[in-house]
């Protein structure tokens, strides 16, 4: 029995409900500290699925939730609270965390030139969908009540066991961690988490049930009905949500609505640093700060994240950076022509919707590139060819080559004066100019037409 439908190798074949939308869902983020580079490379890639989606002819409504409550430190509904236990370790409210690491991740987003979704709810602003939710549940029978909160009951799903049968092995060593012995089965979770007698949380509220806060796969199950409806065309996240949060969702959801949740999903693959899978608690987590620190641009990261398959484990190192941003350097330089001499060689530009189309083949969409800057490299092309090829190459991989800047005019004039050096063969002061230029970070490339610049880093 399949369980997750894999979107459909050709993107152009995806039927969507009511087309040309196409519904697509997007687990987000844990607003409780930086995103790391591993967080990236996931959103990246669905970011990647938008561009290509829009390429193709759909018009895809994009929700990312914004998760800012009851995420606890494990998935299966242990532990504590994330942006509790960091509000205490930082002297702040649960909300002054939320808010500043939402406001991060927002400005990552920009950073790294994605679409934005069409709506980013925040879990905390749908507290009575998700309360509503939990009470279809309760008067369909499938949620019971203990000490510390309202759980569903997993045997109550008759799917749900053959998720744990052929799928999720895991949920079985998850039963041993340590949870609610009033639990019915192992594999029940939490839908509404009651606050603790005892002490006051920061972010709580009433419900039927007593005062609390959600369980953490809810939200995805409220929101996904309220934003998007009963089904999604599309439904993404991270492969390790498979074996609790999205079948969670899917019993959740299911049971609700008695509708399929997902036409398709979309499971990126781990990255790894080092053969090492990124954790916070393994403290190998790079930040975009990192990056920059370092002198990487956010493009650099977004074109290293192009070089896998989704579906394939990804692997980060420094020196793989380093060859995306010496990639990169290529591509600037091609964007550069359009500020220089310009020709009438024209050219199509390179057919990356075909790799894309064809299940988010990014690999073989950079391959093709390359072969068609080697082309490119051979002509003198006139401006609407490269103008239309940036506009491509961006509106597909997000890489904002649009962005790259012209050299000032004292450059031009100082590569105008060596120019000139040249041509009355005075050398010693043509080559000191190529050095200042060099300095400046400046390379000039004599040509038989005349003298280019790019950039050398
Ligand atoms: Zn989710």
């Amino acid at each position: 029995m399949k369980l997750y439908n894999t979107l459909t190798r050709q993107i152009t074949e995806l039927k969507p409900q009511n087309p040309p939308e196409v519904k697509l869902y997007t687990c987000g983020p844990t607003v409780y500290d930086y995103m790391h580079i591993g967080n990236w490379f996931t959103f990246i890639r669905y970011d990647t699925l938008v561009r290509t989606l829009i390429a193709v002819g759909f018009k895809p409504t994009w929700v990312m939730n914004i998760t800012d409550v009851g995420h606890l430190t494990s998935d299966a509904d242990t532990g504590e609270d994330k942006l509790a236990a960091k509000a205490v370790r930082e002297g702040k409210t649960a909300w002054e965390i939320a808010d500043f690491y939402t406001k991060y991740f927002e400005q990552g987003l920009r950073r790294l030139n994605f679409i934005i979704p069409a709506v980013m709810p925040k879990a905390t602003e749908n507290i009575p969908e998700q309360i509503n939710f939990i009470k279809s549940l309760e008067t369909k029978g499938y949620t019971y009540q203990i000490n510390d909160g309202i759980y569903y009951d997993t045997s109550k799903f008759s799917r749900y066991r053959d998720f744990a049968n052929l799928e999720l092995d895991e949920i079985q060593p998850g039963a041993r961690i340590e949870h609610n012995p009033q639990k019915r089965n192992p594999s029940d979770f939490a839908l509404w988490k009651f606050s603790p007698t005892d002490a006051k949380r920061d972010m709580e509220w009433d419900s039927p049930w007593g005062k609390g806060f959600p369980g953490w796969h809810i939200e995805c199950s409220a929101m996904c009905l309220k934003y998007l409806g009963p089904t999604l065309d599309i439904h993404s996240g991270g492969i390790d949500h498979i074996p609790v949060h999205h079948t969670n969702e899917i019993a959740q959801s299911e049971a609700l609505t008695e509708q399929s949740l997902a036409k398709f999903w979309v499971h990126t693959n781990h990255i790894l640093i080092n053969n090492i899978k990124i954790s916070k608690s393994l403290g190998n987590t790079i930040t975009l700060e990192d990056l920059a620190d370092k002198g990487f641009a956010p493009e650099t990261l977004r074109l290293l994240v192009l070089e896998s398959h989704y579906r394939s484990q990804s692997r980060f190192s420094w020196d793989s950076l380093a060859s995306a941003q010496t990639r990169l350097l290529r591509y600037k330089n091609f964007a550069v022509r359009r500020f220089q001499l310009t020709g009438s060689d024209r050219l199509a530009p390179p057919d990356l919707l075909s790799y894309l189309a064809n299940d988010l083949n990014t690999p073989e969409a950079l391959a093709e590139l390359e072969a068609w800057f080697d082309l490119a490299e051979s002509k003198t092309l006139q401006l609407e060819s490269i103008e239309n090829a940036i506009s491509l190459i961006d509106q597909l991989l997000g890489l904002n080559l649009a962005g790259v800047k012209d050299i000032s005019d004292a450059t031009k004039a100082l590569i105008a004066k060596r120019e000139r050096a040249r041509t009355q063969k005075n050398w010693v002061l043509a080559d000191s100019m190529r050095k200042e230029l060099q300095g400046a970070g400046i390379l000039v490339l004599d040509t038989p037409s005349g003298p280019i610049w790019q950039y050398l880093d």
